[in-house]
């Protein structure tokens, strides 16, 4: 009987073990996943905590209740991965394998920027953790005056919309709080600009400024003075806050880097388009641990999913895995006031206006904001627990598809 594993039962490895399971029977293949955490974190749901929108027991679920029959669910941390034994170990025990998907995502790493840990949850937060979002709130709730700084430490890093979503939504959070007038809002970023597809850059940055969003781009942290509340660039420029909203740098799991399989931040060199790890045999990687150049996010990892389970499925029977990835990635950007704005693209096509899914009908609008959009984004979290974890079809084909966008160029 052939085995196959999954390291992490986020949002990659729990739709690929649905959609695998679905695939081949139990007769055939034993299907193994294993995650060191009992809980599923909705982690787009992290967005709206801050802002009071979502509670932290709105975006969490048990995970096994998206462990499909017939897939073994392991609780344990993963300690190391020797591909040439084709065997994982961890801390309880060790899992042989005949293919491998790892499927273990990233994380935060404050601690790899100077200062940044001496103020944390003081003055300094983050929002791209539970704990971090959570602690936000209660900052947030009663912030009347004063700087706001949104600053993105280093690429790449997963959702890369989030931070612009974040400032939007701080705009509007803190006008219903009739406190906007007394609060300035920075967005402090090492791109040229607010997104790095330039149309979509061009047409956001313009939301930012109506929205009287302060945009500083070019700007590679190298520090956090906590005492004297600024952050420094490289090049020794220094932006003043008094509450800084942090993205810190966005790291792969360890074992990884310790089991040389990734490089030194911990995403796997990975085939844009067969999703096989680079230079290992007979393993697969989706999600934000891959260093595909697409968007580290929920709805690329769904995607993705369509590719890696058909190309292990052929390697399993004999055949080459096709080059079917391209890139495809769909996010609504929530911008305040019951608006977002819809964001389409791939490898080769940016984000580009438009009606989406149905050509001419929508109901949704790219780059534009709309109520539809929003709604589009609040029925994600439905979505995502009862149609993409579950490995189910979406009406979306996994490929990108040109009709109903407007061609241009910025
Ligand atoms: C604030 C925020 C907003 C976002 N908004 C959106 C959005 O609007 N739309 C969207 O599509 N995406 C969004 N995302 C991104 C989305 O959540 C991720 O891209 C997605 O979860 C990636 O799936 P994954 O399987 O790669 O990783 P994850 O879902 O993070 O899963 C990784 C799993 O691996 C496990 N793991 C890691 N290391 C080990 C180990 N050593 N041992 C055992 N288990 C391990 C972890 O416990 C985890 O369960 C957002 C993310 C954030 C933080």
């Amino acid at each position: 009987m052939k085995k196959v594993l999954i390291l992490g039962a986020g949002a990659g490895g729990t739709i690929v073990a649905n959609m695998l399971r679905k695939e081949v029977p139990e007769s055939e293949l034993e299907i193994t996943i294993i995650d060191r955490d009992e809980r599923h974190h909705y982690q787009a749901g992290y967005l709206f905590i801050p802002f009071g929108i979502y509670s932290p027991e709105e975006v969490i679920k048990p995970k096994k209740e998206f462990i499909p029959r017939g897939v073994e669910f392991i609780v344990d941390t993963i300690v190391n991965i020797d591909p040439g034994n084709r065997r994982v170990e961890t801390r309880m025990g060790h899992y042989d394998y005949d293919w491998l998907v790892i499927a273990t995502g990233c994380d935060i790493s404050p601690e790899e920027i100077h200062g940044m840990n001496d103020a944390w949850q003081v003055d300094v937060f983050d929002f791209y953790t539970l704990e971090g979002a959570t602690a936000l709130h209660k900052k947030l709730k009663y912030f009347s005056s004063g700087k706001i700084v949104l600053n993105i430490a280093e690429v790449p890093f997963k959702c890369p919309i989030a931070p612009l979503e974040f400032v939007f939504m701080a705009d509007w959070f803190l006008q219903v709080n009739g406190v906007r007038d007394q609060v300035e809002i920075e967005l402090v970023t090492p791109l040229d600009n607010v997104f790095t597809k330039p149309v979509a850059a061009r047409i956001l940055a313009r939301f930012a400024d109506k929205k009287n969003i302060k945009v500083i781009p070019y700007f590679d942290l190298a520090q956090v003075n906590a005492k004297e509340k600024t952050i420094e660039s490289h090049k020794g420029d220094k932006v003043g806050y008094d509450l800084l909203v942090t993205i810190p740098p966005n790291v792969g799991a360890n074992v990884l880097i310790d089991s040389a399989i990734s490089d030194p931040v911990g995403f796997v060199p990975t085939n844009d388009f067969t999703l096989k790890a680079e230079g290992f045999d007979r393993i697969f990687v989706i999600g934000d641990t891959t260093n595909v150049p697409t968007s580290k996010a929920g709805s690329v990892a769904h995607y993705m999913a369509y590719t890696l389970v058909e190309n292990l499925v052929r390697e399993m029977d004999g055949h080459e895995a096709l080059p079917k990835f391209d890139g495809h990635a769909t996010c609504f950007l929530a911008s305040g006031f019951e608006k977002a704005i819809l964001l389409d693209f791939n490898y080769k096509v940016e984000p580009l206006p438009g009606m989406f899914p149905f050509p001419g009908m929508g109901p949704f609008s790219m780059l534009k904001e709309s109520l539809s959009n929003y709604w589009g984004k609040m029925m994600f979290r439905w979505v995502y627990w009862n149609l993409m974890m579950k490995g189910l079809d979406l009406p979306l084909e996994p490929q990108m598809n040109l009709a109903g966008k407007i061609r241009m160029t910025a």
